[in-house]
């Protein structure tokens, strides 16, 4: 929690910290719910928090406000309780992820290199850390390390790397607020506010210029992550499985479950996953259409996902995995696909894709 009051400008900074309860204890005629929705006066806060929302959708570039007086500070934070309701009625885990990283990365660039703020906004999330005399290095108790650090996929944050010391792993400051910034994504992202009908309704027509924007940009993710059907992308174990099938082969039962969710989840229509099943040696329409029908959620409560690499190679179906696949982020087959992809398309851009949705 930040200590001795933090003034205002700093929850206004940083309005997700604990301390903007006691700010709105202070000054509870500045923070009158009812007006913030509906008054003229407050149109401002509402265009402001939607904004704020937006800004997550596109490059994540904020106008930050300069907050010289007490005005400017509250207005910051009551937008940012409107752009929190926003994505509590929307309730959609994308919208919600992607603006829970984006304000992890503000509070970074918002903390900078102030050492002071640094330590402070560690003890608000939890993350035990301190000032040591080496090198201007912080040691963070490796339970904190652990608990942000476990999300990140580069080798540069294994525990194995890490000088430590009496259970405290020493990191510099830029570890110190990539820690930090974890910290606030996975708080926004866990923890939305409630909502009521009202604020529903008050909100109505922001709501829905930001669904909008989130279908908008779904779309385009789906057009350029997975695109048209493209066998060269295949994972080395999916296009084991086809080969099997398509040379009348036994495949195991798991084999047969993963490529219909693999072909479902890449685009492929039930007729066409159909047509490729008529070559198993042991095709049965009825069932096939059944089976098929049944894992892609037409005729069930539940579409199913392709499974994780761990999963394949724990059914022993992780067949001829290739350099792609030992690439230290590849965890899963539609990963492999969309990276191959990008590959294929700019074959000098082989960095870590991002994982599906
Ligand atoms: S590592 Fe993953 S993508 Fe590669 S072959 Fe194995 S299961 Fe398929």
């Amino acid at each position: 929690m930040l200590s001795n009051s933090p003034d205002l400008r700093t929850v206004a900074r940083f309005p997700y910290i604990s301390a903007v309860r006691e700010v709105i204890s202070r000054m509870p005629e500045r923070f009158d719910m009812e007006r913030m929705l509906n008054s003229r006066s407050y149109e401002f806060v509402r265009i402001r928090g939607k904004e704020r929302v937006m800004s997550s959708l596109g490059d994540g570039q904020w106008p930050e406000s300069p907050l010289l007086t007490e005005d400017e500070c509250v207005q910051e934070i009551l937008a940012f309780a409107v752009a929190r309701m926003i994505c509590s009625v929307i309730g959609d885990r994308f919208l919600v992820n992607r603006f829970a990283v984006r304000e992890g990365k503000r509070a970074g660039a918002l903390i900078g290199r102030d050492r002071a703020l640094m330590l402070k906004l560690a003890d608000e999330f939890g993350i035990d850390a301190a000032e040591t005399d080496t090198d201007g290095l912080y040691a963070v108790h490796f339970t904190s390390f652990l608990k942000y650090s476990s999300k990140m996929r580069s080798p540069e944050w294994k525990l194995l790397y890490q000088r430590i010391r009496k259970g405290y792993v020493y990191v510099d400051e830029h570890k110190l607020v990539r820690l930090i910034e974890q910290a606030v994504t996975d708080h926004l992202s866990e923890k939305l506010p409630p909502y009521t009908d009202t604020i529903r309704k008050a909100l109505d027509a922001e709501i829905a210029e930001v669904v909008t924007a989130v279908g908008r940009l779904k779309e385009e993710f789906q057009k350029n992550s997975l695109g048209e059907i493209d066998e060269k992308r295949y994972p080395p174990c999916m296009k084991a499985i086809l080969n099997q099938i398509r040379t009348s082969q036994n495949v195991p039962q798991m084999g047969r479950f993963a490529i219909v969710t693999f072909l479902h989840a890449i685009g492929m229509t039930s007729e066409q996953i159909f047509d490729i099943f008529s070559a198993v040696p042991d095709f049965r329409a009825d069932v096939t259409r059944y089976q098929i029908e049944h894992i892609t959620g037409k005729i069930s409560a539940t579409e199913y996902s392709v499974p994780e690499c761990s999963t394949m190679k724990s059914y022993g179906i992780c067949f001829n995995p290739d350099s792609l696949c030992n690439k230290e982020w590849m965890k899963h087959p539609m990963t492999y696909y969309i990276a191959k992809g990008r590959d294929l398309r700019s074959p000098s851009r082989k960095k870590e894709p991002s994982t599906p949705q």
